[in-house]
């Protein structure tokens, strides 16, 4: 039967794609993805037909498309293009989107979610459609590959064995501030991303926060050419990162290390010894 296959992608080193990746591109009537000029490229150097006239399905799917041409404009600009296998599938269209992509897949046509880079939902688009897949009985199959949160974490040299992935924090300062302040007790990992022109921002009020002294990697551009990938404290990473315009470019996450609860020890007996004197006057 068909299915609604979620397709990882490149993070960076287009040598990352996955055989399987392409074989599953190749088959499926239908690829949904962010933006169709930026997947048109990707799939166009992997040979994966988007015009749709070497596929089975291609009459029916165009007629279809024909159908809603009206209803979606920046799929029908993909088409002008002659992408009519290429659907736009992105926050501002999902609820558009989602029903006539089951829709399709209910007709028997596999359908591919691909997003720029990386694994879909992963901080992309595709849960609204993964819910709705579920919810209309539809299969749903992984096409695994990369994605930069699991590739950060296993370069980082920080405890992995339990972690939480943070995304994006809020753009505006008090958010933000707000939304690490409640992280800072965590004991477990944490991995952030962040666009560069917030990244020192984000750095200071890490280190204000959490503390200067909190062990950090930061894991920058990851499998390009120029990659970084550096261990430090916050406190020293802020230093680092302002020294060196390059490293204020491209794309970033920061894995922070959870509270020290060693560390923290001393604190929690303090605590200990105060409760036991309140109880006592109790
Ligand atoms: N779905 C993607 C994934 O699986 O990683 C993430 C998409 S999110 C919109 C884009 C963010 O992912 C970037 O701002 C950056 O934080 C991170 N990212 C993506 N590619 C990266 C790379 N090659 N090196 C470091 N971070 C990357």
């Amino acid at each position: 039967p068909a299915c609604l296959y979620i397709v990882a992608t490149p993070i960076g080193n287009l040598s990352d794609m996955t055989p399987h990746a392409i074989d599953i591109l190749k088959q499926v009537a239908i690829i949904a993805c962010e933006d169709t000029r930026t997947s048109g490229k990707l799939l166009s150097h992997f040979g994966i037909n988007t015009k749709g006239n070497k596929d089975e399905d291609t009459e029916e799917v165009t007629a279809y498309n024909n159908k809603n041409d009206a209803e979606n404009d920046s799929d029908s600009a993909a088409k002008q293009k002659g992408h009519n296998k290429l659907w736009a599938y992105h926050e501002h269209n999902s609820a558009i989107q989602t029903p006539k992509i089951i829709e399709m897949i209910q007709q028997g046509h596999s359908v591919a979610l691909i997003s720029d880079a990386g694994t879909p939902l992963i901080s992309d688009p595709g849960y609204q459609l993964v819910q709705a897949a579920h919810a209309a009985g539809v299969r749903v199959s992984p096409i695994i590959g990369a994605s930069a949160a699991i590739a950060a974490l296993s370069v980082a040299g920080l405890p992995s064995d339990r972690f939480s992935f943070i995304g994006f924090l809020p753009a505006k300062t008090h958010g933000r501030q707000k939304q690490l302040t409640t992280l800072n007790a965590r004991t477990e990992t944490l991995i952030f991303y962040e666009a560069p022109h917030r990244i020192i921002a984000s750095l200071e009020d890490m280190a204000s926060i959490f503390g200067a002294e909190r062990e950090v990697t930061f894991c920058r551009e990851l499998t390009k050419t120029f990659e970084t990938v550096h261990k430090s404290t916050l406190g020293d990473l802020v230093e680092f990162v302002k020294a060196d315009d390059n490293q204020q470019r491209g794309e970033i996450v920061v894995v922070v290390a959870g509270v020290n609860v060693a560390q923290d020890d001393d604190d929690i007996s303090i605590h200990d010894t105060l409760l036991q004197r309140l109880l006592e006057d109790l």
